[in-house]
């Protein structure tokens, strides 16, 4: 069987982990810090903090922004549940839009969604894709839209307008106009679970690209402690002789990273650009290669003049047919020994949201790019003969 998306784990990783399980320290520490500035210099970002994962990024931001209840957030409907599950845990209401052609949000469906109570976007760059960033930073900025907003905390105030919060689950190394995915927006947070491009079992990163008056070196400072139960110190900094007293400031969360994880993202960072990103592109145009010569597939787009994906889903679509259809055509490539998936099931079609009175005939484009959609492996250990395999497969099924 050829397995969808298995993590890189050789030799490397394997030794940095073990060094720091021997190093006498295994949670947030040296290592992580060390993550943080090379993640830093990768994504372009004013400061970037890790945390245990993107959900826990994502709502750390929101709440930090003071969003609560009466507050709305817009998404794509087109996403993985956690972009709207942080926001319902944070008392607001996730407002929905639809998204376009290339599975990113339509920032024209976002402009006819905004509200008073709009505090926060969330595009989501879609399988590595980025949005629309010009779009959506000059919309918040536009005057009839910042004087719709109603500032209720410090920080709201102080940014005077909508937060673009990005949802960079999969696109750690896209571009978008030359510039790397992570100086894309306001907030830009990246997730390193198991199955993303770049790993550390579980993780993720929160990007700073606050502007003037905020000093994002100490929105970093307060965020780590919002991010450690509010101590005011860490456990390392406490191991200092004489260094023991602590202070609580506010009621935090408890969302760090550990040295053990950061560990693999070390590696994993510093191959990514030469190793990584070449082969799962190299992935991408072999299936574009093979795909484009049928009619039948509509092939995603992952390259344009001003973006370049993170290569992190090959989302193939098949022209005219219904969603029990795709079940089929996947359930023969499954039964061909390949692996494949749907990036995503909509949100409005999940119970959780259903329950909450959202109808998918409300977003067409959503479904209709869900339907027909089977993502096809990609990873770095998939071979050129397996790759072959896998187009077989699909066109087998087709
Ligand atoms: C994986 C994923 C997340 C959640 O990331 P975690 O690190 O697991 O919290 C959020 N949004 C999207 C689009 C994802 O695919």
């Amino acid at each position: 069987m050829i397995p969808f998306s298995p993590p890189r784990i050789d030799d490397k990783i394997v030794a940095e982990v073990a060094a720091a399980l021997r190093s006498g320290w295994i949670t947030t520490g040296p290592r992580t810090k060390r993550f943080e500035e090379m993640l830093t210099a990768y994504s372009g970002a004013a400061n970037v903090l890790c945390v245990s994962s993107n959900s826990a990024g994502m709502e750390l931001m929101l709440r930090w922004y003071g969003v609560g209840p009466g507050d709305e957030v817009i998404v794509p409907a087109y996403t993985y549940c956690a972009t709207a599950n942080v926001v319902v845990h944070c008392g607001a209401t996730p407002v929905m839009v639809d998204v376009c052609e290339d599975f990113n949000i339509d920032v024209e469906a976002v402009r006819r969604a905004l509200t008073p109570r709009t505090k926060v976007i969330m595009p989501v760059d879609l399988a590595g894709f980025p949005c629309d960033y010009d779009a959506l930073n000059a919309l918040v900025r536009e005057p009839e839209v910042r004087r719709m907003f109603s500032a209720s905390t410090e920080e709201q105030r102080t940014l005077g307008r909508i937060l673009i919060l990005e949802d960079a689950a999969h696109s750690l190394g896209a571009r978008y106009r030359g510039k790397h995915i992570g100086s894309t927006a306001d907030i830009v947070v990246f997730s390193f679970h198991a199955v993303k491009n770049l790993t550390t079992a579980e993780g993720g990163a929160i990007c700073l690209n606050l502007p003037v008056p905020f000093d994002n070196a100490e929105v970093y400072k307060k965020l780590r402690t919002k991010s450690l139960h509010g101590q005011s110190k860490d456990a390392l900094a406490k191991t200092q002789i004489g260094n023991w007293r602590y202070d609580v400031t506010e009621a935090g969360f408890k969302c760090n990273m550990p040295d053990v994880l950061a560990a693999i993202g070390l590696v994993e960072l510093e191959r990514y650009d030469a190793e990584t990103l070449p082969r799962r592109k190299a992935i991408f145009d072999a299936y574009t290669a093979a795909f484009s010569q049928h009619d039948i597939f509509q092939i995603p787009t992952y390259e344009t003049a001003e973006k370049a994906s993170s290569y992190h889903v090959y989302p193939l679509r098949i022209k005219g047919i219904t969603e029990q259809q795709r079940d089929k055509i996947m359930q023969c490539i499954f039964e061909q020994e390949v692996a494949v998936n749907v990036h995503f099931i909509p949100l409005p079609m999940l119970t959780a949201y259903r329950e909450q009175g959202f109808r998918i005939s409300d977003y067409p484009v959503t479904y209709d790019n869900y339907s027909r959609e089977i993502s096809l492996p990609v990873y770095f250990d998939l071979t050129d003969e397996q790759v072959r395999q896998v187009i077989r497969a699909v066109l087998n099924a087709v």
